[in-house]
């Protein structure tokens, strides 16, 4: 099985199916995965095979590291159209999550001003007024919602500790509007609560897209993005949405009022 540890505080340049050309930022070790969440799809594999030895990069290695990286970039004629928080996990889990936002601002306006600073967060922080404000200020606030129902979320995307979807999408509520949404679909089944036993993940039938999509509505998100497995995932047996589901489920969005862009 494959997985993906990437290099950190940055990474890339990288084409990313969603984001175009993408220069990534880790505020995660380079050594393993750090994530509040274990989804069983994850890209970096489960977190009990990827447990870093390694710290969390500081506020200031990533601002030292990101620069040099940009005047290399500057120097070669190829500036980023994107500099994407993502790579080992889950970003606003870094203790100076603001302030390197702060840091990264400044260098996009000293070195790309045109470039957009993207977060891609699982929401599961966006309750600590710092992490607020920090994706009120990027440009692209993509957060994970891949469905409303507790027993699906404790099955797919497998929180650690305490998580509430109500409270969360009440906290995405909080960000009137400067938020897109971004949603996994899938098919396919995994391993059971009980030994031997499978279950069902698909989240692409009515029972599941309907009332995400009256939750969705009330988010009243500038955008939301659905997306299906793109790779190996760490769990067997899951399956990609077909195109026909996420064009559908996309359209059905759009007629809500909504843009929504579906990647398969
Ligand atoms: S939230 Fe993202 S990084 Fe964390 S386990 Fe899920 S897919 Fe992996």
């Amino acid at each position: 099985m494959s997985t993906i540890i990437y290099p950190s505080p940055i990474f890339g340049p990288v084409h990313s199916r969603r984001l175009g050309i993408s220069l990534g930022i880790n505020l995660l070790p380079a050594d393993g995965k750090v994530c509040s969440f274990d989804c069983i799809y994850c890209e970096c594999g489960f977190n009990k095979d990827h447990r870093p030895t390694l710290p969390q990069p500081t506020r200031e290695e990533v601002a030292q590291k990101l620069e040099a990286q940009l005047q290399k970039m500057q120097a070669e004629g190829q500036l980023p159209d994107v500099l994407t928080f993502a790579g080992n996990g889950e970003p606003t889990c870094h203790p100076r999550f603001a302030e390197i936002i702060d840091d990264t601002i400044r260098l996009r306006d000293k070195y790309c001003p045109k470039a957009k600073v993207c977060v891609l967060s699982n929401s599961t922080f966006i309750h600590r007024p710092q992490v607020h404000d920090a994706l009120m200020r990027v440009d692209d606030n993509i957060l994970k919602l891949d469905t409303i129902d507790p027993l699906y979320i404790n099955k797919v995307d497998r929180p650690n500790g305490a998580y509430d979807v109500n409270a969360i999408i009440e906290r995405m509520k909080a960000f009137n509007g400067h938020i897109i949404i971004q949603t996994m679909f899938m098919r396919g089944e995994t391993e059971g609560s009980r030994e031997g036993e499978k279950e069902s993940v698909d989240n692409t039938t009515e029972e599941y897209v309907g009332p995400w999509l009256e939750v969705v509505k009330s988010i009243k998100p500038q955008q939301v993005m659905v997306y299906t497995i793109d790779r190996e995932t760490p769990a067997l047996g899951l399956e990609k949405a077909t195109r026909e589901q996420l064009d559908a489920i996309r359209d059905r969005v759009i007629a809500a009022g909504i843009p929504c862009t579906a990647s398969y």
